[in-house]
């Protein structure tokens, strides 16, 4: 099964994410937590990452591209991944369908999660005070609403015209959104 899913910042992509790994049995494949691992670890790639996280940019897309290339070629991905986070702009959408015809494969699905908005900053803020992401200040994540809106969302009509998208609310509890997300992706999918 190769799925990507989508989503606003605060949509909770990255916690339905593992629950789809786990069930399907595929690597999930997290640029955001790619990238939190590469700065932590002072790598190059971190510190190029960096200043764009922090100001709740997008990394450029050369960087991103090659990363995700690199990972999706690995042993554990071979049967199959979970893109969380990628693609996230019209051009990450060419190069991956660049990177799966190189392979022959095809995306199954691509799965996204809709959450109101007043939420999600919520969600965000409250997290901020948990987690503490350098990204989870007020102002940034304001930001990162406006790059999903002007960068993000034009992803989801793109993939419904190819008759791949699966629509979700997001909103409830987790393990309800999860039974929802399972539900689509099996529906989608015929599995
Ligand atoms: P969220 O969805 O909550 O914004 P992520 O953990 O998915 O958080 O991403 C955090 C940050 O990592 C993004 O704001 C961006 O700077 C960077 N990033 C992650 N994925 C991509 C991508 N596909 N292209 C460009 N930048 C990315």
């Amino acid at each position: 099964m190769r799925l990507i899913i989508m989503g606003p910042p605060g949509a909770g992509k990255g916690t339905q994410a593992a629950f789809i790994a786990q069930r399907y049995e595929i690597p999930a494949v997290s640029t955001g937590d790619i990238f939190r691992a590469n700065v932590s670890q002072g790598t190059p790639l971190g510190l190029e990452a960096q200043r764009y996280m922090d100001a709740g940019e997008y990394v450029p897309d050369e960087v991103t591209n090659s990363m995700v290339r690199n990972r999706i070629a690995e042993e554990d991905a071979r049967g199959g991944f979970l893109l969380d986070g990628y693609p996230r702009t019209v051009a990450q959408v060419a190069e991956l369908d660049g990177m799966l015809a190189d392979a022959g494969l095809e995306l199954d699905a691509a799965v996204v999660l809709t959450v109101d908005r007043d939420v999600i900053v919520e969600r965000l803020l409250h997290r901020a005070t948990i987690e503490g992401r350098a990204d989870d200040t007020e102002e940034v994540i304001r930001r990162r609403q406006e790059v999903y809106e002007e960068q993000t969302a034009p992803l989801v009509d793109l993939y419904r015209g190819r008759g791949l998208l699966v629509e979700v609310d997001g909103l409830g509890e987790v393990d309800e959104v999860t039974q929802r997300v399972f539900a689509a992706i099996d529906g989608a999918t015929g599995r």
